[in-house]
C-alpha cells in the first residue's frame, strides 16, 4: 500500500459511501482521508482512533476543531510538544499526530476488517518514526484500546493488554505507550483528567530523551 495515496483511498466501502454522505451534509467539510500531522522525523507518534465528524473530517488535520483537539493540544503545549494550545495555531514539535483509521466511520466505530485494511497506513507511519537501523529510542503513544489493537496489527507485534499508563519497549528502542482517549466523554466524565495526561506525557517524553 503506498501512503501517497492515502487522499484518494476508497478501500473500505462503507467509510468510503459514508464520507460521501456526510459531504452532502456538510459541503464545508473535507471528507477525506485524513493523514499525519508533523514532522516524520518525530521522536513520538500520538494514534488516535479515527477523524472525528467535526474535528479532523471537517478541517483536514487530526485532533484539530473538536473537543479532543482542545484537549490534546493544551496538553501537548503545556508539555512544549506544541508551540501554542489552540490547535489551529500550534507547530508540533518532535511530535507527529495521527489515527489508526484514516477515514471518519460511522459512530466513530470501525469494523475490524477496516482498521486491518487501514493498517497499511499506519505502518507506514511507524516505519518513518522507527527502524531497526535507527538505534534512538522513539515511541508510540496509542489514544485508547482500538489504537492499542492498531499499532499491534501495524508493527506485526503481540501487544499486552491495554492499560492506562502503560510503556513498554516491544523490540529495541521502539516503545509503546497507552493512555485513555481524550475524547469528551472521557474528559467530561473525568477517566481522563489534565494532570492523568500530562504524567502520560512526561513519561514517554522520558523515554525518547525529551524529558524536561
Ligand atoms: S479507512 Fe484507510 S484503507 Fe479504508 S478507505 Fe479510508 S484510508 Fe483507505
Amino acid at each position: 500500500m503506498r501512503y501517497d495515496r492515502l487522499e484518494g483511498c476508497r478501500i473500505c466501502p462503507r467509510l468510503a459511501a459514508h464520507l460521501d454522505q456526510v459531504r452532502d451534509t456538510h459541503p464545508g467539510y473535507r471528507c477525506l482521508p485524513v493523514g499525519a500531522a508533523g514532522s516524520a522525523s518525530s521522536k513520538l507518534l500520538l494514534v488516535g482512533l479515527a477523524p472525528g465528524l467535526h474535528g479532523a473530517n471537517r478541517t483536514g488535520r487530526p485532533f484539530t476543531g473538536d473537543a479532543s483537539g482542545t484537549f490534546l493540544f493544551a496538553a501537548l503545549a503545556r508539555a512544549g510538544l506544541a508551540s501554542d494550545p489552540d490547535p489551529l495555531k500550534a507547530r508540533l514539535v518532535n511530535v507527529r499526530l495521527t489515527n489508526a483509521v484514516k477515514c471518519l466511520p460511522p459512530q466513530n466505530r470501525p469494523t475490524a476488517a477496516e482498521m486491518e485494511a487501514c493498517s497499511g497506513y499506519l505502518r507506514g507511519e511507524i516505519g518513518e518514526l522507527w527502524s531497526p537501523r535507527v538505534k534512538l529510542a522513539r515511541c508510540v503513544l496509542c489514544l485508547g484500546r482500538l489504537a492499542h489493537r492498531s499499532v499491534g496489527i501495524a508493527i506485526g507485534q503481540r501487544l499486552p493488554e491495554f492499560r492506562h499508563g502503560q510503556l513498554c519497549e516491544v523490540v529495541p528502542n521502539l516503545w509503546v505507550a497507552d493512555s485513555y482517549h481524550p475524547s469528551r466523554q472521557n474528559t467530561n466524565t473525568r477517566r481522563l483528567t489534565t494532570e492523568m495526561f500530562d504524567v502520560v506525557l512526561e513519561d514517554v517524553k522520558s523515554v525518547v530523551g525529551l524529558a524536561s
